[in-house]
């Protein structure tokens, strides 16, 4: 029971009002997620309208400005299903525990005859078609296995769980604090990992096999039996210290599902798929004289039937702003060359993958349109969307998209120009300067496996 005084207003869950934010600068509207106590003083968890969550964070009641506090409306905080399922319904709507324990999520093995049924027939269906598998669903949360990591003894690997995507306790950050290596980093969002680690003040991380403990204790024991300098699977490129290994999904399932879990807590959308088989990981390594120091990754499917050769791509926050990611993106793309296709990240991208991505087609175009020489008895050279995309592997509608996004395309007497102005350029040069590293094809020792070939990944 909470004892108020009078005039005092109770925030609760999904209440808005403006947020002093930590800089001091200015008031911004906040919606509330959670509440908590600490030292007998209250903490909200706070989402910023308009700003990325990973800005999210829990305040002191001094930095709320209760006067204009408004309250949620009716019916759109509480999650439909809800509903007179999960204890009473004014319980507080989409709280932890309510949303645990409550029906959103069902179990594969819970569920219904028919969903049972659904799920033999795609099987089925798998068979018949085989070497075309059904690829689960990899953008969204749907797969996070949420009852899994409240019950720590529950079996991870069944499979998907269904979860509601915007469930308030994804929502929330979870892990306070991560050690990996030399590094101490904050996370930026919720990471299912086990309900028992969201309890300790530091996450530590093995950096070679990526295991999770919760002391430093636990992490030293474990170090002194882990055997890994560098992550499973093959080196399939390496260049003065970068190095990049080929983990399969389903021979170090493990590893791979370690990896995800270290990664949610820097993607919002994406990963967490414990079925991990359908997938390959390319894990991009700086070493020294300890080992392979684990920089970023890429995700991609075995077999995608859209084209898409990055399903889940992540620089760790340490090696962000270094060209990582885009010495990530471009091995993508090498990978691609090599197996004479063009591809597409999945989307949707998160906002710094955007950002990556834009600039990466945008150089690497702009270097295939300045290396043109034009043919004999043209003025000018002449270059095709589809040439652009065969020579770059970058898929067509990337290409254009760049373009357009470049404002490159002019109509000019009865055709498409394209004119590259000396500002783009001035850009250009000075941007390809910082490209320190990059990627060298003649280091790439890889050879694509036909994986439609077998029966099973
Ligand atoms: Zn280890």
């Amino acid at each position: 029971m909470t004892v108020m005084a009078e005039g005092e207003v109770e925030i609760t869950e999904g209440c808005r009002l403006p947020v002093l934010l930590r800089n001091g600068d200015g008031w911004h509207w906040a919606e509330i997620l959670g509440k908590k106590e600490v030292n007998d003083k209250p903490l909200f968890y706070v989402h910023y309208d308009d700003f990325n969550k990973r800005l999210d964070e829990w305040v002191p009641e001094e930095r709320l400005d209760v006067s204009k506090l408004e309250y949620p409306k009716k019916d759109q905080k509480t999650p439909k299903k809800e509903v007179g399922k999960v204890g009473t319904p004014s319980s507080r709507p989409g709280s932890p525990e309510s949303m645990v324990n409550g029906s959103s999520m069902s179990h594969p093995k819970k569920a219904s005859g028919a969903s049972r049924k659904r799920k033999l027939e795609d099987d089925d269906e798998r068979g018949s078609r085989s070497g075309t598998p059904s690829i689960p669903h990899v953008g969204s949360l749907q797969d996070l296995n949420l009852d899994g990591t409240a019950l720590p003894s529950a079996p991870r690997q069944t499979g998907s769980m269904v979860a509601h995507h915007d469930d308030a306790i994804t929502r929330m950050k979870n892990v306070e604090l991560i050690e990996l290596g030399t590094y101490r980093i904050r996370p930026w969002y919720f990471s299912p990992y086990p309900q028992e680690l969201t309890s300790v003040p530091i996450v530590y991380i093995c950096e070679y096999c990526l295991k999770y403990v919760k002391s430093n204790k636990c992490l030293e024991r474990h170090l002194a039996k882990c055997l890994l300098r560098h992550p499973p699977g093959n080196e399939i490129y390496r260049k003065a210290n970068i190095s990049i290994f080929e983990i399969d999904g389903r021979k170090n399932k493990n590893y791979a599902q370690n990896l995800c879990l270290l990664a949610k807590l820097f993607l919002d959308h994406k990963t967490l798929y414990y079925d991990t088989d359908p997938f390959l990981f390319y894990v991009c390594c700086e070493m020294d004289n300890k080992g392979y120091h684990i920089v970023g990754y890429f995700s991609k499917e075995k077999e995608s039937s859209e084209d898409y050769n990055v399903a889940c791509i992540l620089t760790l926050p340490p090696y962000q702003k270094k060209g990582f990611g885009k010495l990530l993106i471009e091995f993508s793309y090498e990978l691609s060359k090599v197996e004479a296709k063009t591809g597409s990240p999945e989307k949707p991208l998160s906002d710094l993958g955007l950002l990556s991505y834009r600039s990466y087609w945008s150089q690497t175009i702009t270097e295939i349109l300045l290396g043109l020489k034009p043919e004999e008895g043209n003025e000018k050279p002449l270059i095709t969307i589809n040439e652009i995309s065969e020579l770059t592997s970058i898929k067509k509608e990337d290409v254009i998209s760049t373009l357009q996004h470049l404002n490159l395309i002019n109509y000019y007497k009865g055709q498409y120009i394209i004119v590259l102005s000396r500002e783009l350029l001035k850009s250009h040069y000075k941007a390809m300067s910082k490209r320190k590293i990059r990627i060298d094809p003649k280091c790439l020792h890889w050879q694509p496996k036909d994986w439609s070939k077998r029966g099973k990944w």
